[in-house]
């Protein structure tokens, strides 16, 4: 076997017993197994081999998912909710940390798993938007009153679009793979909208948009739904981290509302679903109306232009940098991927009135302190 799994589920507080493991679901950063013990009714654990070529701090990282997850459990018993389904449970190990480092310098940590819920890698009904978001829009709204600076940056600069540019002019300077001539069309594109794009954190350093905790990774998948569809649980809480609220809105809709692949070669199957865009938004504000500011409100369109436009950027930054960064299943796959995201940004662009008159009308149609659905 590859790890002694054994020997690492000894390390955490788990129920005794022989258990069998499995590899779970489909996340693409971490390894995850399930760990159950069939004579048991238990519903059993998932054990997870933390990416630490992506999270170079570990330590931080925990803390940071300690923070979120103490913090959620907390709000949702205050209001009658069930914090043991609602929030994953982290398992200590038997020294009283919440993960474990083996002599390979793996780390590993343990959650409850969550049976009878399921998690979908695309959104296909009215009802997943609506409950997408939901789901993120109260993630959000539970750690409004939780102080983003108790928690570290996991990835640095990950959604920072001033250093994401500066990264990519100086790949455009270098030129080191010899690609700049073949690009210069998606070069000037990208460069044209530079400015507009610099807006979220320019407001953020004039004090006019908060620095809130966001999540950073609202794909569909990070969800599990109950048997009815409804949604239960946040997952996947590696990025949770100091952010704008626009970065989540935006990137669920980058994922969610686009049904095709993030690296599609044909671009006219680059479709934006209007009334998966008015679920998810209304759901979204169902949950978020009472605490987000006007000046918030109007972020949320930036941030849907934002994401997929930095996706664009740190695409074709690779590809002039010769792919050193993504994988790459064939040459010419970032170039593949920068357009895939260059036409998302341009179908956003030019629906961006309709879009935010959807905002305005769902923001407009929930009275202020209202919190439809929560727990
Ligand atoms: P990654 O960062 O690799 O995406 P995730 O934490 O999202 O890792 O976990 C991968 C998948 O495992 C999820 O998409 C989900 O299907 C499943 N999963 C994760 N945590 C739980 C849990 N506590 N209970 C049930 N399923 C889970
Ligand atoms: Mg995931
Ligand atoms: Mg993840």
């Amino acid at each position: 076997m590859l790890y002694d799994f054994a020997g690492i589920i000894a390390q955490f507080n788990t129920e005794e017993g022989d258990f069998e493991i499995s590899g779970f679901g489909s996340g693409h950063i971490n390894d995850t197994y399930l760990v159950k013990n069939p004579g048991s009714e238990h519903p059993g654990y998932l054990l997870q081999k933390i990416n630490s070529f992506v999270f170079k701090n570990i330590g931080g990282l925990m803390n940071n998912m300690l923070y979120v997850v103490n913090h959620l459990k907390q709000k949702i018993s205050e209001t009658g909710g069930n914090p043991d389904k609602e929030v994953l449970t982290l398992i200590p190990t038997k020294k009283g940390k919440y993960y474990y480092k083996d002599q390979q310098d793996n780390y590993w940590r343990m959650t409850c798993f969550l049976a009878d819920t399921k998690s979908y890698d695309l959104v296909t009904t009215k009802q997943q938007a609506y409950q997408g978001g939901v789901a993120f829009g109260r993630f959000q709204y539970l750690l409004s009153d939780l102080d983003p600076a108790l928690l570290i940056d996991t990835i640095p600069d990950f959604l920072n679009i001033e250093k994401r540019l500066f990264d990519f002019r100086k790949a455009i300077e270098g030129d080191t793979a010899g690609r700049l001539k073949e690009v210069k069309e998606e070069v000037d594109f990208l460069n044209s909208r530079a400015t507009a794009m610099n807006e979220i954190p320019k407001l953020g350093r004039a004090n006019i948009l908060p620095l809130r905790i966001t999540h950073n990774d609202t794909k569909f998948n990070n969800i599990l739904l109950d048997k009815e569809g409804n949604i239960q649980c946040v997952i996947d809480l590696d990025t949770v981290m100091p952010g704008y609220i626009a970065f989540d809105f935006g990137d669920a809709i980058r994922t969610i509302i686009n049904t095709a692949a993030e690296d599609e070669a044909d671009l006219n199957t680059i479709q934006l679903n209007i009334p998966l865009f008015t679920e998810f938004t209304k759901g979204y504000l169902s949950e978020t109306r009472s605490f987000l500011t006007e000046a918030e409100l109007k972020s949320l369109m930036m941030g849907v232009l934002l994401l997929p436009y930095m996706q664009a950027v740190r695409f074709l930054t690779d590809y002039l940098e010769g792919d050193v960064y993504y994988k790459t299943h064939f040459a010419g796959h970032n170039l593949q991927r920068t357009h895939a995201q260059i036409q998302l940004f341009k179908i956003l662009e030019l629906n961006k009135t309709e879009l935010e008159n959807i905002l305005q009308t769902e923001w407009n149609n929930l009275k202020p302190g209202a919190i439809l659905n929560a727990p």
